[in-house]
């Protein structure tokens, strides 16, 4: 970063007298002053000088006042100008307003707005420079953070720290700049929800969210195309008295997998990797207030005892196995499946009708007893029991309903579905 502690300043006037005049008036230790003739001087001491403060009329020899600014502010953007206007030219002066210059003065100019116009300008000029530095430490202590960041203004990324764009693919901010990609781009899921829209949606979901509470956000890793998106938790601090808000970005990836893999085992049961009975009671009672037609079948093993006691308990859990392998095999992908206690099982199809539960359970029925289970060389059975669920019934006296149709099959000869 150049700096410059010294004011420094570039007067263009046609008029030697005028130039002068202002040059004695703002004569002091602390400021250069240059001065040049016509513009297209002016212009080449812009480039060699950048000066902080260009004073110019707008008419003058060569390249005029207006095109002076212009072509002048693609070398020093920063440049502060006053217009020290000759004659009255309404469309000159109007166009000189459109250009944003910072004051305008009558000439022959009068001594204190001078001197109060540029004093100004310095003003101006060092409060940019302070917020200047003052941004550019923000951001290199960003980039020192070890964790992915984000500086927002208002509802507008404006920095991306060193670690996320490293993150995102990106050497830095500036990188992802030249590409003209931002987090946005990457990201896949803010809650349980798809990411699509604006944007700045993301920012305002989390920022105008009235429940503090924790954010998790689902991004891409352009790095790893082929790996699962990563988690992360945001977390944001607003700027006080400004709307300048920091995000910070905690990637919960082995977390959220290890969340998943405990919430798979509390839910299922080992052996048979089915669903146990307390999950699918949850799932029954949710599927009962959800309302419509479905139905459950539960079935057990028969005369599963003989074989514990004939072939051995390890052979005895094969076969719940296999079973289970079995009927995953005969069911639909939406259907549930649970371990209701030890050789009774359940299935519970939502948007089912009696027919198809019927057809379902004799299917499974047939594909047991036609099973041969590994180390059992003879038949083994199952009984069922079905029943479609009726308006106003709770959970637990369907599960009643369809328990008696199972034991209705096991008195009458097992082998057998039972409607209930
Ligand atoms: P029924 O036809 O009347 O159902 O006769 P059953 O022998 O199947 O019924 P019973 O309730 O008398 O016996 C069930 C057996 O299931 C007893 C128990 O040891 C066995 N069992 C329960 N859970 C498991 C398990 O996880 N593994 C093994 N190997 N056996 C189990
Ligand atoms: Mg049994
Ligand atoms: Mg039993």
């Amino acid at each position: 970063m150049k700096r410059k502690r010294q004011l420094s300043i570039l007067i263009v006037q046609q008029e030697e007298y005028e130039r002068d005049r202002m040059i004695s008036l703002l004569e002091k230790a602390n400021i250069d002053i240059w001065s040049a003739c016509d513009g297209h001087e002016a212009l080449e001491m812009i480039q060699d000088h950048e000066p902080n403060i260009l004073i110019t009329d707008i008419t003058l020899p060569k390249i005029d006042g207006l095109e002076l600014i212009k072509q002048g502010r693609e070398y020093c953007p920063n440049m502060k100008v006053i217009i020290a206007f000759g004659p009255y030219n309404p469309k000159a002066l109007v166009q000189a307003v459109e250009l944003s210059v910072d004051a305008f003065i009558k000439l022959p100019v009068d001594g204190s707005r001078l001197r109060n116009s540029v004093m100004q300008c310095a003003r101006d000029l060092a409060l940019a420079r302070r917020m200047a530095e003052a941004d550019y430490s923000l951001k290199q202590l960003l980039d020192f953070f070890p964790s992915p960041a984000l500086l927002v203004d208002g509802m507008n990324v404006t920095y991306h720290n060193r670690p996320l764009a490293n993150f995102l693919g990106h050497a830095n901010h500036e990188g992802m700049g030249k590409v003209d990609v931002g987090l946005e781009d990457f990201i896949i899921k803010v809650g349980e929800e798809a990411y699509s829209g604006h944007p700045s949606a993301w920012i305002k979901t989390i920022v105008t969210d009235q429940l503090d509470r924790d954010h998790v956000v689902q991004i891409e890793n352009p790095r790893h195309p082929d790996s699962r998106p990563n988690t992360f938790n945001v977390t944001f601090n607003q700027f006080p008295g400004s709307d300048l808000r920091l995000f910070s970005f905690q990637d919960i990836s082995g977390l959220e997998d290890e969340r998943a893999h405990l919430e798979d085992e509390a839910s299922t049961d080992p052996l048979t990797k089915a669903l146990n009975r307390r999950s699918f009671m949850r799932q029954l009672s949710q599927v009962t207030l959800a309302g419509g037609t479905f139905s459950l079948i539960m079935f057990d093993i028969d005369h599963f005892k003989s074989v514990n006691d004939t072939y051995g308990h390890d052979v005895g859990d094969a076969v719940l196995r296999e079973i289970s392998a079995l009927v995953r095999d005969n069911i639909r992908e939406n259907d549930t499946f649970a371990r209701w206690g030890g050789e009774e099982f359940m299935v519970l199809s939502a948007k089912s009708t009696m027919k198809r539960t019927k057809r379902v359970a004799e299917r499974l029925r047939t594909a047991i007893a036609e099973f041969s289970f590994t180390g059992v060389p003879r038949q083994i059975t199952s009984s069922f029991g079905v029943a479609i669920h009726v308006e106003g019934e709770t959970s637990e006296e369907m599960v009643k309903r369809v328990d008696e149709g199972l034991y209705e099959a096991k008195d009458t000869g097992r082998n057998k579905v039972v409607i209930r």
